[in-house]
């Protein structure tokens, strides 16, 4: 297996890069933002537990997600690797996801953090908003998930760093450009298993 990491603020361009990396390594997306959103269109039991918080920008709670993830995961026994996108934001769920893995024999090769500013990231946001028209992306809401980003969710990156499983990538630049870096870590990843 090839388990990865994305990890970046929201509006890095994680979205556009996971698709190209799911495509040329064959593997399962898993983006917990995504999940979330699904529950709370469907509303399902936990979407109701979560829309609240999820609306007001805050993280959801450690159990909720590492249990809605270890679930997404076990549904998927047969696949080449997971790439692990909005996923862990706190070093209990990092360390819930490296027992996970260890569970199945396997571990999380490496995570690549696309860099963009705090600067950078509000510009691209206050564009994709006028597009899109996503619910959460509000101005205070989004003002509270950058701002969650930058303030606490960065303090996993050391988790990764310390054990030499983080990767940094430029994320101001083409996509193609950017992939092409992506990639080369990736294989990198690859060459480096278990
Ligand atoms: P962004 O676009 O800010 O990167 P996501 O799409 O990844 O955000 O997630 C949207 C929302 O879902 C978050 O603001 C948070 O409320 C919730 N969420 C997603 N992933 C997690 C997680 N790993 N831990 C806690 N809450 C999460």
């Amino acid at each position: 297996m090839l388990n990865i990491i994305i990890f970046g603020p929201p509006g890095a361009g994680k979205g556009t890069q996971s698709e190209l990396l799911i495509e040329k390594y064959n593997l399962k997306h898993i983006s917990t933002g995504d999940l979330f959103r699904w529950h709370t269109r469907n509303g399902t039991e936990l979407g109701k537990r979560v829309k609240e918080i999820m609306n007001s920008g805050n993280l959801v709670s450690d159990d909720i997600t590492i249990a809605m993830l270890k679930e997404e995961v076990e549904k998927n026994p047969d696949v080449n690797g997971f790439l692990f996108d909005g996923f862990p934001r706190t070093v209990a769920q990092a360390e819930a996801l490296d027992k996970l893995m260890e569970s199945m024999n396997t571990s999380v090769h490496g995570v690549i953090e696309l860099k963009v500013s705090e600067e950078e990231v509000r510009k691209r946001i206050a564009k994709r908003k006028s597009i899109e028209n996503r619910a959460d992306d509000e101005e205070e809401k989004l003002n509270q998930r950058i701002s969650e980003y930058f303030g606490k969710t960065v303090h996993v990156l050391p988790y990764y760093r310390d054990q030499n499983r983080l990767k940094t990538v430029n994320g101001i630049g083409s996509i193609e450009g950017i992939f092409e870096e992506i990639s080369q870590v990736a294989d990198g990843f690859e060459v480096a298993k278990p």
